[in-house]
């Protein structure tokens, strides 16, 4: 890029700094490179990507920081990735392990609704859920309340007593680290219900996963940018926002302003990964663990997120996650924003202060404090004015 003097390789002046290598900082990275703006952009992990970002072990693209599924309906962002990236034919079907020691599919559908009730068509499922509902409908109406107030209320009204008390609530606790009836009722609402043999978690048009995982999209968003990891933001921040006209910032926000109404809370994920001399441990990339009495949420196989059929079998290892769900701490990666009213409150303080502050744009997961899939986050990086 420019002629540079500093020994890092970077030049004087940019006009966009962008702080964080994540999906949100590297689309806004190469848009504003094709429109011959230069950037720069700082990263403090030692590699870029963000939480999409994979790691080659033993030939299997391992999701570093969790199982990542692109999916969506929003045409323009599909076709946005897919300029970079070819996707393939992943579709993701987890399966449950639930309290009683059984396997059941997800997401709520036919095959789930005959697992746990012996129901064979529709009718008879819808009989059965009905009743649970019913249930859960009067229990609220005793209490004097219409709408549900949390998840717990949520998913009762929503598929009943029994899905929620196998699949639900042990998951969601471990997931979240607090009772059902203290987290808002949205978290459920983006599982599907469904009544027909569909195993698909999701409802989208399109779906996959970047054939050679994640980092050819970063790299190819980032192609033209100059990046440097390993380097915090806030370790020099004088420094870099005299560097350029306008900065995205794309970290936490209540760091960005220096903690003054407080801190956020996020929930964080523990990985323990595994390389197992197996082919084909578990059969999926995606197995849940809905009891409380086991302390891991799920079991990533990642093989699977990218090899179908025979193709399974033509590398003789496997490699494993177990995810830990754990409140954030110091020195931990903040994961999963938590958006009961406490938390809500405070960001929405911070959010008044990110409004006045001019040439700064907050964007991405950890700046709105949003729980953002990844489609969602192209799609702001792309509303972004520039
Ligand atoms: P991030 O990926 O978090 O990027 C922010 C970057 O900023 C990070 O690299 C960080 O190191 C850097 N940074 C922060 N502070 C500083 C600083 N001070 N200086 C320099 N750099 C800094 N989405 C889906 O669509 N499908 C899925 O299946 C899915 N699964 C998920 C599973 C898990 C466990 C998690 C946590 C998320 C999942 N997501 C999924 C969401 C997806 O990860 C996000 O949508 C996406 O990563 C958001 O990108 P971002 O750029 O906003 O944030
Ligand atoms: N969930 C659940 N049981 C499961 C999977 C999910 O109860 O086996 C609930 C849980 O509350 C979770 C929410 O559904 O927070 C959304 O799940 P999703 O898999 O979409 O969350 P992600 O892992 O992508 O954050």
């Amino acid at each position: 890029m420019a002629t540079s003097t500093h020994p890092d390789g970077i030049a004087d002046r940019y006009d966009y700094l962008i702080v964080g290598s994540g999906l949100f900082g590297a689309t806004v990275a190469r848009r504003a490179t094709d429109a011959g703006l230069r950037c720069l952009v700082l990263e403090k992990r030692t590699h870029t990507g963000g939480n999409i970002y994979c790691e080659n072990v033993h030939g299997i693209n391992v999701h570093r920081y969790g199982a990542h599924i692109f999916h969506t309906s929003d045409k323009a962002v599909w076709e946005f990735v897919n300029r970079y990236v070819e996707m393939n034919r992943y579709t993701n079907s987890p399966v449950a392990v639930a309290p009683d020691g059984r396997m059941y599919n997800l997401p709520f559908n036919m095959n789930t609704f005959y697992q746990m009730w012996g129901v064979r068509t529709p009718g008879e499922a819808q009989a059965r859920l009905g009743e649970q509902r019913q249930e859960a409908l009067e229990a609220m109406k005793a209490a004097g309340v219409t709408e549900p107030r949390n998840l717990e209320e949520q998913a009762l009204a929503l598929i009943g007593r029994d899905i929620y008390l196998q699949l639900i609530k042990g998951y969601t606790e471990k997931q979240w680290g607090r009772p059902c009836s203290e987290l808002p009722a949205f978290i459920i609402r983006r599982l599907p219900v469904r009544l027909t043999f569909d195993n698909n978690y999701f409802n989208d048009s399109h779906q996959g996963i970047p054939i050679g995982g994640y980092n050819p999209l970063i790299d190819a968003l980032l192609d033209g940018s100059d990046v440097l990891t390993g380097t915090d933001f806030f370790a020099d921040r004088t420094r870099w926002e005299q560097m350029a006209d306008k900065v995205v910032f794309t970290g936490c926000i209540d760091q960005y302003f220096g903690y003054c109404y407080g801190h956020l809370d996020y929930r964080t994920v523990r990985f323990e990964t595994e390389t197992i001399h197996e082919a084909n441990l578990q059969g999926n990339a995606v197995i849940n663990y809905t009891s409380a009495d086991v302390p891991y949420t799920r079991i990533i196989e990642h093989k699977h997120f990218e090899a179908f059929g025979d193709d399974v079998y033509s590398n003789p290892l496997t490699v494993i996650s177990r995810e830990y769900s754990a409140e954030w701490h110091d020195g931990a990666e903040p994961f999963y924003p938590v958006n009961d009213s406490r938390n809500s409150a405070l960001y929405d303080r911070y959010k008044a202060l990110a409004d006045a502050t001019p040439g700064v744009i907050f964007g991405g997961r950890l700046a709105e404090y949003r729980y953002y899939d990844m489609a969602p986050t192209i799609a702001r990086a792309l509303a972004v004015q520039l």
